[in-house]
Order: structure tokens, then sequence, then C-alpha cells
């Protein structure tokens, strides 16, 4: 039998009979196809993206930029999905309805721009200023890694409007991105290029206070509640990863001829891919009970869990099976590539290690949660 084609090992074809996959998309293409085919609103209760997430919906919408896209599109619309849009929402006035209006219908993009220049992982650390006054807000510093950047019409930028690490000391600010004072280059990532991510600098950018979404001092606690989400959407997305990655692979053994029969005949290679299979079954079941929990309350505990658990077992999947693609798997595009920009599970939106301290904090309740009651004897 010959050799699946060296290229996109992760399908050439989209799953189940669907449209080609077209791994070439940027992310801000692939945001106006899901606009303009009227998929983004389907991402929130009732289509209203202040009601918060359908969970069904946004499954639905990832696996299908999962199932047409490469990983840097996905990623382009997993963020704006989850995070971008419902934290904008949280603000009110003409400036946040315009670009909300423009964003869900898919005819531009935003980018969410927390990370700083400062360690990604001490977030309060931040060194981005937006000095408030009754007439309006001058932002000044530079987020770096923001995916959509290169391509967004506006970011949302969390500063900081008072010195020192207190959570009421952080705020929301649109900035559209051709406001005087506003720099932007890509990042130095051929692997995430597709993604629009970027750098980008503010040097005394000056706006009116319509650019100031939702209260002054509650940046924090408002980023806290839409980044479970976005662990959600992770973990969503990582199954459906997972699944597709798997399918191909197993694809490939079961074509790749080996001694009298072919490589998915060999036991190892089978107990391989089965342990794989048994990761992506537990982070499945751990996301259906957890969804619940993170769309409708926020739960910090369950969205941590999910991330850690999509963070450890993406990357373990994504590996064994770039090592089943043999020297195929270091083909331009090939499966390796695609393991590579999957570690981004375990670090973009919080990395393993910071979610990890946030399950061992609510490490009580995950016991009294696994706890039954004990019968008389
Ligand atoms: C492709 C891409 C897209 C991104 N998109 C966005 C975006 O749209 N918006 C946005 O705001 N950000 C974005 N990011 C940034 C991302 O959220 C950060 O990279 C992440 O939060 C980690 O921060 P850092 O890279 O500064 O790592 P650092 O803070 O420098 O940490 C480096 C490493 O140190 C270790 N470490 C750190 N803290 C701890 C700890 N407490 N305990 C143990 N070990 C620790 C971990 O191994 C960690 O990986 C993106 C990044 C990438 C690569």
């Amino acid at each position: 039998m010959p050799e699946l084609p060296a290229t996109d090992p992760a399908g050439a074809q989209a799953a189940d009979g669907a449209a080609p996959r077209d791994t070439a998309m940027s992310g801000s293409a692939a945001w106006a196809a899901l606009g303009a085919a009227g998929h983004l609103a389907r991402v929130y209760r009732g289509g209203d993206v202040r009601r918060g997430i359908d969970v069904d919906g946004l499954a639905d919408v990832l696996a299908t930029a999962d199932a047409r896209w490469a990983i840097p599109a996905t990623l382009s619309a997993s963020v704006q999905l989850a995070t971008a849009l419902p934290v904008l929402a949280t603000g009110t006035g003409p400036a946040v309805e315009r670009v909300l209006a423009r964003a869900l219908s898919g005819r531009a993009t935003l980018a969410l721009a927390a990370t700083d220049t400062t360690a990604g992982t001490d977030l309060t650390a931040l060194r981005t200023e937006a000095a408030v006054d009754t007439t309006g807000v001058v932002v000044t510093g530079g987020k770096k890694w923001i995916t959509n950047a290169t391509t967004a019409e506006s970011f949302l930028v969390l500063a900081r409007h008072r010195p020192g690490r207190h959570f009421a000391n952080f705020t929301w600010v649109l900035v559209p991105a051709d406001a005087p004072g506003v720099a932007i280059r890509p990042a130095p990532s051929t692997l995430y290029a597709g993604s629009g991510a970027g750098h980008v600098s503010f040097d005394a950018v000056s706006l009116n206070r319509e650019h100031l979404v939702g209260r002054v001092g509650f940046g924090l606690p408002v980023f806290a509640r839409h980044i479970a989400v976005e662990r959600l959407a992770g973990a969503l997305w990582g199954v459906a990863l997972c699944r597709r990655v798997l399918t191909d692979t197993r694809r490939r053994l079961t074509g790749r001829e080996h001694q009298e029969g072919t490589l998915w005949n060999l036991g190892h290679v089978r107990q391989r891919f089965a342990a794989a299979l048994v990761r992506v079954r537990e982070l499945h079941a751990l996301t259906e009970r957890s969804a619940p929990r993170v769309a409708e309350h926020y739960d910090l505990q369950a969205a941590a869990t999910l991330k850690a658990a999509a963070g450890t077992t993406v990357p373990y999947v994504l590996g064994e099976c770039a090592h089943l693609w043999g020297a195929t798997g270091f083909a331009d595009g090939g499966m390796q590539e695609i393991r590579a920009q999957a570690a981004l599970f375990g670090i973009g939106g919080g990395t393993t290690e910071v979610v990890l301290e946030t399950v061992a904090e609510g490490a009580e309740r995950v016991l009294d949660d696994l706890g039954r009651e004990v019968l008389q004897l």
C-alpha cells in the first residue's frame, strides 16, 4: 500500500468526509469564514455573548475549526470566542458595541492582550499603565506573544491604573490598532505565524473614556472568570485535536506494511496507541463532567483541573503519535511540527505549573468530592 501524503499527516482531508483541510488558512481568514457562515453566535447562550457560553456550540465550532484548519488558526478563534469577546461584553458604550458587533460577525478580529513584557506567569507584576482621569485614559507599555496581534482591529489591554499587586489595581482598555502611539510587530515564530501572534507597544496612547471596558479596578476579577472559560475551550479543543490526530495515525499504521501485515499488527504499537486513547478518554470524561461548572459558575478550580489535564494529555498524545509516524513525521507541516505547536496547551493561558498550584489550593474540596458514604458494619 502506498504511503499517505508526507505533508499534513494529521489529515489532508477533513474528518468524516467534510470539506478538505486548508492548513494554510490564516486565523483572521478562518474567523471571517466562521462569521460569514453564522457560526460565531452559536457559541453563546441564545446567540448573546452577554448570556455566557453554550458548551455544545463552543465544542462544535472548535471541532469544526480543528477539522478544517491548522492549530494556529483554531487558536486565533478560540481566544476570541472564549475570552476576548466575553471580556469585551462586560463593557458598555458606543466604542465597545461597535467593536463587539464587528467581531461577532467575523468582520474584525480582536486581540486579548494580558501577557506583558514581564513574566506571563506573574500577571500582577505587569507594567503596562492606564492613566485614567475624568476625560480619558492614556496607555503606556507593551504586550508580548499576543494571538491576532498582527491582524486585530483592536486590542483589549489589561493595564494597571495604580502601582502594586492588589487585585483591584487593574483595568481593561480597548485600544484601536490604528491609534497614534500603537506599534505592532510579528512574533519571531514560524510555528504560530498563522495565528497573527505578535508583540505590541503603546507609547502614551490617548483615548476617551468610552475605551474603558467595565469598571475601573475590575480588570483582574473579570479576567479570572473568563480565563476559566478559555481553559474549558482548551480542553474541548484538545479532545477534538487528539481524536483527529489519533484517527489519522491509526489510518497510517493500518496502511503501513510491515513483515506479513502492517505496523498496526505489532503489539507494542497497538498498546502505545491504546494508552494514548485511554488518556483522551480521561480528558473527555473530565471535560464533560466539569463543563457545566465552568460555563455556568466560572469555577476556577474545575477550570484549573481541566487545564492541567489538557496541558499534559495533549502534548503526550501528540508526542506518541508523532513518534509512530517515523521519519515522515519530520516532513514540513508533518506531525512533529503539529506536536511542537500543541506544546502550547501546557503554556498558553496559564502554564501547567501555575494551574497545578490552583488545584493544590483546592485539594481538600477535590478529596471531599471523591468521597463516598462509609456504610455501617
Ligand atoms: C503562540 C502563543 C500565543 C499566545 N497568545 C496570547 C494571547 O492571545 N494573549 C495573552 O495575553 N498571552 C498570550 N500568550 C502568552 C502566554 O499566555 C504566556 O506565554 C504564558 O502565560 C506563560 O508566560 P511566559 O511565556 O511569560 O512564561 P514565564 O512566565 O517566563 O515562565 C516560563 C516557565 O517558567 C516556569 N514557571 C513559571 N512560573 C512557575 C511557577 N509558579 N511554578 C513552577 N514553574 C513556573 C514554567 O515552566 C514556565 O513555562 C501566547 C503565547 C504563545 C506562545
